[in-house]
Protein backbone atom coordinates (compact mmCIF):
# COMPACT_ATOMS: atom_id res chain seq x y z
CA UNK A 1 0.00 0.00 0.00
CA UNK A 2 1.09 3.59 -0.12
CA UNK A 3 1.89 5.70 2.69
CA UNK A 4 3.66 9.08 4.06
CA UNK A 5 6.39 7.82 6.10
CA UNK A 6 8.36 9.61 9.34
CA UNK A 7 11.56 8.31 9.07
CA UNK A 8 13.32 11.14 11.66
CA UNK A 9 11.36 14.44 13.20
CA UNK A 10 12.39 17.41 11.16
CA UNK A 11 12.02 15.76 7.64
CA UNK A 12 9.23 15.76 5.03
CA UNK A 13 7.42 12.48 5.52
CA UNK A 14 8.29 10.18 2.42
CA UNK A 15 5.70 8.64 0.07
CA UNK A 16 6.30 4.51 0.19
CA UNK A 17 5.38 1.33 -0.69
CA UNK A 18 4.95 -0.83 2.68
CA UNK A 19 2.79 -4.25 2.89
CA UNK A 20 -0.70 -3.45 4.07
CA UNK A 21 -1.38 -4.04 7.72
CA UNK A 22 -2.97 -7.43 8.63
CA UNK A 23 -5.80 -7.41 11.57
CA UNK A 24 -4.52 -9.07 14.69
CA UNK A 25 -6.35 -10.49 17.88
CA UNK A 26 -9.27 -7.60 18.10
CA UNK A 27 -7.94 -5.43 15.63
CA UNK A 28 -9.78 -4.11 12.14
CA UNK A 29 -8.36 -3.47 9.25
CA UNK A 30 -9.88 -0.28 7.48
CA UNK A 31 -9.36 0.88 4.06
CA UNK A 32 -8.72 4.83 4.53
CA UNK A 33 -11.27 7.06 2.97
CA UNK A 34 -10.84 10.41 4.73
CA UNK A 35 -8.20 11.30 7.40
CA UNK A 36 -7.81 14.84 8.84
CA UNK A 37 -4.34 16.67 10.04
CA UNK A 38 -4.12 17.85 13.41
CA UNK A 39 -1.85 20.07 15.16
CA UNK A 40 -0.39 17.48 16.95
CA UNK A 41 1.10 15.44 14.22
CA UNK A 42 2.85 18.65 13.48
CA UNK A 43 4.43 18.51 17.08
CA UNK A 44 5.03 14.85 15.77
CA UNK A 45 6.61 15.59 12.38
CA UNK A 46 8.67 18.76 13.87
CA UNK A 47 10.00 16.69 16.94
CA UNK A 48 8.16 18.34 19.47
CA UNK A 49 6.74 15.25 21.26
CA UNK A 50 9.42 13.29 22.15
CA UNK A 51 10.02 9.55 21.11
CA UNK A 52 7.54 8.61 18.47
CA UNK A 53 7.38 4.64 16.39
CA UNK A 54 10.06 5.22 14.07
CA UNK A 55 9.29 4.83 10.83
CA UNK A 56 6.13 5.81 11.17
CA UNK A 57 2.86 6.53 9.43
CA UNK A 58 1.27 9.87 11.29
CA UNK A 59 -2.34 10.41 11.51
CA UNK A 60 -5.31 10.03 14.28
CA UNK A 61 -8.44 11.39 12.37
CA UNK A 62 -9.34 8.42 10.75
CA UNK A 63 -12.36 7.52 8.67
CA UNK A 64 -12.42 4.28 6.74
CA UNK A 65 -14.41 1.07 5.54
CA UNK A 66 -13.59 -2.20 7.81
CA UNK A 67 -12.40 -4.58 5.23
CA UNK A 68 -11.15 -7.63 7.31
CA UNK A 69 -11.62 -8.17 10.65
CA UNK A 70 -9.30 -10.42 13.34
CA UNK A 71 -10.53 -12.54 16.19
CA UNK A 72 -12.19 -11.21 18.80
CA UNK A 73 -13.22 -7.60 17.00
CA UNK A 74 -17.04 -7.99 17.58
CA UNK A 75 -19.04 -6.52 16.76
CA UNK A 76 -17.44 -4.73 14.01
CA UNK A 77 -17.56 -6.21 10.69
CA UNK A 78 -16.74 -5.94 6.76
CA UNK A 79 -18.32 -3.06 5.20
CA UNK A 80 -18.67 -1.11 8.20
CA UNK A 81 -17.65 2.57 8.61
CA UNK A 82 -15.78 3.32 10.93
CA UNK A 83 -13.59 6.49 13.08
CA UNK A 84 -9.91 5.67 14.80
CA UNK A 85 -9.00 8.38 16.94
CA UNK A 86 -5.90 9.40 18.87
CA UNK A 87 -6.41 7.30 21.95
CA UNK A 88 -5.50 3.84 20.19
CA UNK A 89 -5.15 1.80 23.34
CA UNK A 90 -5.23 1.61 27.41
CA UNK A 91 -4.18 -0.83 30.01
CA UNK A 92 -7.62 -1.48 31.67
CA UNK A 93 -6.09 -1.97 35.14
CA UNK A 94 -3.87 1.01 35.96
CA UNK A 95 -5.66 3.61 38.81
CA UNK A 96 -6.74 5.79 36.26
CA UNK A 97 -8.16 3.34 33.40
CA UNK A 98 -10.23 1.90 36.62
CA UNK A 99 -11.13 5.54 37.76
CA UNK A 100 -12.69 5.89 34.44
CA UNK A 101 -9.69 7.87 33.16
CA UNK A 102 -8.00 6.44 30.46
CA UNK A 103 -7.06 9.62 28.90
CA UNK A 104 -4.40 9.15 31.59
CA UNK A 105 -3.52 5.71 31.38
CA UNK A 106 0.39 5.18 32.30
CA UNK A 107 0.60 2.93 29.31
CA UNK A 108 -1.76 4.60 27.34
CA UNK A 109 -1.20 3.87 23.26
CA UNK A 110 -1.58 6.93 20.58
CA UNK A 111 -2.29 6.09 16.95
CA UNK A 112 -0.07 8.20 14.59
CA UNK A 113 2.50 8.33 17.33
CA UNK A 114 2.94 4.82 18.87
CA UNK A 115 0.94 3.23 16.11
CA UNK A 116 1.02 3.76 12.62
CA UNK A 117 -1.94 6.23 11.39
CA UNK A 118 -4.11 6.94 8.69
CA UNK A 119 -1.57 8.72 5.98
CA UNK A 120 -1.89 5.52 4.15
CA UNK A 121 -4.41 3.59 2.19
CA UNK A 122 -4.68 1.24 4.82
CA UNK A 123 -4.49 0.96 8.35
CA UNK A 124 -5.25 -1.70 11.29
CA UNK A 125 -6.83 -1.02 14.89
CA UNK A 126 -7.86 -1.85 17.99
CA UNK A 127 -11.37 -2.61 17.86
CA UNK A 128 -12.32 -1.48 21.01
CA UNK A 129 -11.21 2.02 20.50
CA UNK A 130 -12.79 2.70 17.66
CA UNK A 131 -16.16 4.50 16.86
CA UNK A 132 -18.84 3.89 14.72
CA UNK A 133 -19.57 7.53 12.02
CA UNK A 134 -23.00 9.06 12.30
CA UNK A 135 -25.21 9.18 9.45
CA UNK A 136 -24.91 12.10 7.82
CA UNK A 137 -21.35 12.83 7.67
CA UNK A 138 -19.27 12.31 4.25
CA UNK A 139 -16.36 10.82 5.26
CA UNK A 140 -14.20 13.33 4.35
CA UNK A 141 -16.49 15.95 7.22
CA UNK A 142 -16.88 13.27 9.38
CA UNK A 143 -12.64 13.11 9.71
CA UNK A 144 -12.00 16.14 11.52
CA UNK A 145 -14.57 15.38 14.29
CA UNK A 146 -12.23 12.49 15.72
CA UNK A 147 -10.20 15.07 17.53
CA UNK A 148 -10.32 18.60 16.48
CA UNK A 149 -14.38 17.77 17.05
CA UNK A 150 -13.64 15.49 20.28
CA UNK A 151 -10.51 16.93 22.01
CA UNK A 152 -12.56 20.52 21.44
CA UNK A 153 -15.49 18.74 23.22
CA UNK A 154 -13.10 17.87 25.93
CA UNK A 155 -11.92 21.28 26.62
CA UNK A 156 -15.87 22.74 26.18
CA UNK A 157 -16.91 20.27 29.04
CA UNK A 158 -13.45 21.19 31.46
CA UNK A 159 -14.48 24.83 30.54
CA UNK A 160 -17.99 24.17 32.54
CA UNK A 161 -20.83 26.13 32.23
CA UNK A 162 -19.20 29.42 30.94
CA UNK A 163 -22.06 31.98 29.35
CA UNK A 164 -19.42 34.22 28.03
CA UNK A 165 -16.59 31.77 26.74
CA UNK A 166 -13.24 32.70 24.93
CA UNK A 167 -11.87 30.83 22.12
CA UNK A 168 -8.07 31.44 21.55
CA UNK A 169 -6.94 30.54 18.24
CA UNK A 170 -9.42 29.89 15.74
CA UNK A 171 -8.64 27.02 13.69
CA UNK A 172 -10.04 23.23 13.20
CA UNK A 173 -11.32 22.94 16.47
CA UNK A 174 -12.62 25.99 16.90
CA UNK A 175 -14.76 26.07 13.99
CA UNK A 176 -16.19 23.15 15.39
CA UNK A 177 -16.50 23.65 19.59
CA UNK A 178 -17.96 27.10 18.23
CA UNK A 179 -20.87 25.44 16.94
CA UNK A 180 -21.56 23.35 19.70
CA UNK A 181 -21.31 26.03 22.11
CA UNK A 182 -23.64 28.38 20.51
CA UNK A 183 -26.17 25.73 20.01
CA UNK A 184 -25.60 25.80 24.34
CA UNK A 185 -26.70 29.12 24.23
CA UNK A 186 -23.63 30.38 25.22
CA UNK A 187 -22.07 33.43 23.64
CA UNK A 188 -18.69 33.36 22.14
CA UNK A 189 -15.40 35.68 22.02
CA UNK A 190 -12.69 34.60 19.33
CA UNK A 191 -9.40 35.69 19.44
CA UNK A 192 -7.43 35.67 16.33
CA UNK A 193 -3.16 35.73 15.95
CA UNK A 194 -2.76 39.58 15.35
CA UNK A 195 -3.20 40.00 11.71
CA UNK A 196 -4.93 37.05 10.56
CA UNK A 197 -7.60 38.66 8.59
CA UNK A 198 -8.39 35.11 7.22
CA UNK A 199 -9.27 33.55 10.18
CA UNK A 200 -11.13 36.03 11.88
CA UNK A 201 -13.29 36.17 8.91
CA UNK A 202 -14.03 32.47 9.32
CA UNK A 203 -14.65 32.96 13.07
CA UNK A 204 -17.16 36.08 12.02
CA UNK A 205 -18.98 33.87 9.42
CA UNK A 206 -18.89 31.00 12.11
CA UNK A 207 -21.24 32.81 14.43
CA UNK A 208 -18.52 34.34 16.82
CA UNK A 209 -20.35 37.09 18.91
CA UNK A 210 -16.91 39.29 18.70
CA UNK A 211 -13.68 38.81 17.30
CA UNK A 212 -10.12 40.30 18.08
CA UNK A 213 -6.60 39.82 17.79
CA UNK A 214 -5.29 37.45 20.51
CA UNK A 215 -3.09 40.88 22.25
CA UNK A 216 -5.79 42.55 22.48
CA UNK A 217 -8.20 42.84 25.62
CA UNK A 218 -11.61 41.15 25.82
CA UNK A 219 -14.86 43.69 25.49
CA UNK A 220 -15.85 42.05 28.52
CA UNK A 221 -14.77 39.50 30.96
CA UNK A 222 -15.30 36.34 30.44
CA UNK A 223 -16.24 33.39 32.18
CA UNK A 224 -13.75 30.79 30.94
CA UNK A 225 -11.58 30.48 27.97
CA UNK A 226 -10.16 27.41 25.87
CA UNK A 227 -6.77 28.19 24.05
CA UNK A 228 -6.24 25.89 20.91
CA UNK A 229 -3.23 27.94 19.86
CA UNK A 230 -0.01 26.28 20.89
CA UNK A 231 1.14 29.82 22.35
CA UNK A 232 2.27 30.39 26.21
CA UNK A 233 2.25 33.39 26.38
CA UNK A 234 -1.91 32.83 25.75
CA UNK A 235 -2.18 31.48 29.43
CA UNK A 236 -1.72 34.71 31.15
CA UNK A 237 -3.89 36.91 28.46
CA UNK A 238 -6.37 34.09 28.72
CA UNK A 239 -6.49 34.35 32.35
CA UNK A 240 -6.93 38.38 32.70
CA UNK A 241 -9.92 37.57 30.05
CA UNK A 242 -11.58 35.41 32.48
CA UNK A 243 -13.57 36.81 35.78
CA UNK A 244 -13.20 35.63 38.91
CA UNK A 245 -13.94 31.89 39.53
CA UNK A 246 -13.27 31.21 35.00
CA UNK A 247 -11.22 28.50 34.08
CA UNK A 248 -8.35 28.73 31.23
CA UNK A 249 -8.03 25.33 29.30
CA UNK A 250 -4.91 24.67 27.60
CA UNK A 251 -6.48 22.23 24.85
CA UNK A 252 -3.18 21.28 22.96
CA UNK A 253 -0.70 18.42 23.75
CA UNK A 254 2.27 20.71 23.44
CA UNK A 255 2.52 24.71 23.96
CA UNK A 256 5.48 27.05 23.75
CA UNK A 257 6.69 28.23 27.55
CA UNK A 258 4.66 30.24 29.72
CA UNK A 259 5.87 33.46 30.86
CA UNK A 260 5.90 34.06 34.42
CA UNK A 261 2.72 36.54 35.34
CA UNK A 262 1.64 38.20 38.19
CA UNK A 263 -0.35 36.22 41.13
CA UNK A 264 -3.20 38.68 41.21
CA UNK A 265 -3.83 36.93 37.48
CA UNK A 266 -4.79 33.70 39.00
CA UNK A 267 -6.04 35.22 42.11
CA UNK A 268 -9.96 34.89 43.21
CA UNK A 269 -10.17 30.71 42.18
CA UNK A 270 -9.08 31.51 38.56
CA UNK A 271 -8.06 27.97 37.44
CA UNK A 272 -5.40 26.98 34.79
CA UNK A 273 -5.61 23.42 33.49
CA UNK A 274 -4.84 20.93 30.81
CA UNK A 275 -7.38 18.77 28.69
CA UNK A 276 -4.97 15.40 28.05
CA UNK A 277 -6.09 13.14 24.97
CA UNK A 278 -9.71 11.80 25.19
CA UNK A 279 -11.62 8.88 26.71
CA UNK A 280 -14.18 6.80 24.61
CA UNK A 281 -16.62 7.87 26.07
CA UNK A 282 -16.03 11.80 25.27
CA UNK A 283 -16.32 10.07 21.71
CA UNK A 284 -19.82 8.48 22.36
CA UNK A 285 -21.42 11.86 23.81
CA UNK A 286 -19.84 13.78 21.24
CA UNK A 287 -20.40 12.27 18.40
CA UNK A 288 -23.75 11.57 19.15
CA UNK A 289 -24.46 15.27 20.00
CA UNK A 290 -22.71 16.44 16.60
CA UNK A 291 -25.48 15.51 14.16
CA UNK A 292 -27.96 17.24 16.66
CA UNK A 293 -25.99 20.61 16.78
CA UNK A 294 -25.68 19.90 13.86
CA UNK A 295 -22.01 20.51 13.62
CA UNK A 296 -20.79 21.12 9.88
CA UNK A 297 -17.18 20.69 9.26
CA UNK A 298 -14.95 23.05 6.43
CA UNK A 299 -12.70 20.96 5.20
CA UNK A 300 -9.76 21.15 2.84
CA UNK A 301 -8.79 18.05 0.92
CA UNK A 302 -5.76 16.87 0.13
CA UNK A 303 -4.98 13.78 -2.07
CA UNK A 304 -2.66 11.64 0.42
CA UNK A 305 0.70 11.86 -1.70
CA UNK A 306 0.42 15.84 -0.55
CA UNK A 307 0.47 15.45 2.97
CA UNK A 308 3.76 18.06 3.63
CA UNK A 309 1.49 20.40 1.95
CA UNK A 310 -1.52 20.31 4.21
CA UNK A 311 0.97 20.44 6.80
CA UNK A 312 3.10 23.40 5.56
CA UNK A 313 -0.34 24.50 5.13
CA UNK A 314 -1.23 24.14 8.97
CA UNK A 315 1.69 25.17 10.35
CA UNK A 316 1.55 28.43 8.08
CA UNK A 317 -1.67 28.93 9.33
CA UNK A 318 -2.73 28.90 5.90
CA UNK A 319 -6.47 26.40 6.31
CA UNK A 320 -9.71 27.38 6.49
CA UNK A 321 -10.97 24.55 9.11
CA UNK A 322 -9.43 21.28 8.66
CA UNK A 323 -7.24 19.56 6.29
CA UNK A 324 -8.36 15.97 5.03
CA UNK A 325 -6.04 13.58 2.68
CA UNK A 326 -7.50 11.20 1.22
CA UNK A 327 -6.93 8.83 -1.62
CA UNK A 328 -5.61 9.54 -5.03
CA UNK A 329 -8.36 10.49 -7.69
CA UNK A 330 -11.31 10.98 -4.82
CA UNK A 331 -11.60 14.58 -4.86
CA UNK A 332 -13.70 16.27 -7.05
CA UNK A 333 -12.27 19.06 -9.52
CA UNK A 334 -11.33 22.35 -7.90
CA UNK A 335 -11.53 21.67 -4.28
CA UNK A 336 -8.03 20.47 -3.52
CA UNK A 337 -6.18 22.49 -0.86
CA UNK A 338 -3.49 24.25 -2.97
CA UNK A 339 -2.78 24.55 -6.45
ZN1 LIG B 1 -4.26 2.27 32.22
ZN1 LIG C 1 -5.32 15.42 17.20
Amino acid sequence: MKAMILEAPGRPLREAEVPRPEPGPGQILLRVTACAVCRTDLHVVDGELPHPRLPLIPGHEIVGTVIAVGVDAAPWKAGDRAGVPWLGGSCGECRFCRAGRENLCDAARFTGYQIDGGYAEYAVADARFCFPIPEGYPDLQAAPLLCAGLIGYRSLVAAGDAERLGLYGFGAAAHIIIQVARHQGRRVFAFTRPGDAGNARFAREMGADWVGDSDRPSPEPLDAAIIFAPVGALVPAALRAVTKGGTVVCAGIHMSDVPSFPYELLWGERVVRSVANLTRRDGVEFLDLAPRVPVRTEVVPYPLARANEALDDLRAGRLRGAAVLVPAGTIPPGAEGRE
